[in-house]
């Protein structure tokens, strides 16, 4: 498979196919673009450059660039957790919710619970429980 079907496949779905700002065809590589303003569609071309095999068969390709891909994905969606986080840390409406599994704890508020449902610990992939409130005097 060609370096250029990839990247044509991933710039079909992204806005404005933006991925090809970022690629040159003539010499089947990423090309910088100082005016283009998308880092994410740049980097999913050199992404897709940097982990693409040519002397790989076709499934292994495609299969390397979904990982890349999904990889990529992960590591996104667990910084806007994070930011998530944070944002929910400001407020003072925010609860302690605890894993049972592994005992990772964030605060949500009921604000974004409403949103987004309960929290999901972002390690073991179970719900989260709301920590009791307890009453016991601090010395
Ligand atoms: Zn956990």
């Amino acid at each position: 498979m060609k370096l250029n079907q990839l990247i044509c496949k991933a710039a079909s779905v992204y806005p404005d196919g933006f991925v090809l700002e970022y690629w040159d065809m003539g010499k089947e590589c990423p090309r910088e673009n100082p005016e283009g303003g998308d880092t994410l569609a740049q980097f999913i071309a050199r992404e897709l450059a940097d982990t693409y095999d040519s002397k790989a068969d076709d499934r292994m390709q495609v299969e390397t660039a979904v990982r890349a891909m999904e990889s990529a994905a992960e590591n996104i969606k667990d910084v806007a957790i994070a930011l998530e986080d944070v944002m929910d840390e400001l407020s003072p409406d925010a609860r302690p919710w605890i894993c049972p599994e592994c005992g990772f704890s964030m605060r949500r508020t009921y604000e974004s619970l409403a949103g987004n449902g309960g929290p999901i610990c972002p390690k073991c992939d179970c719900d989260m429980k709301l920590e009791e409130q307890s009453c016991v005097k601090k010395s």
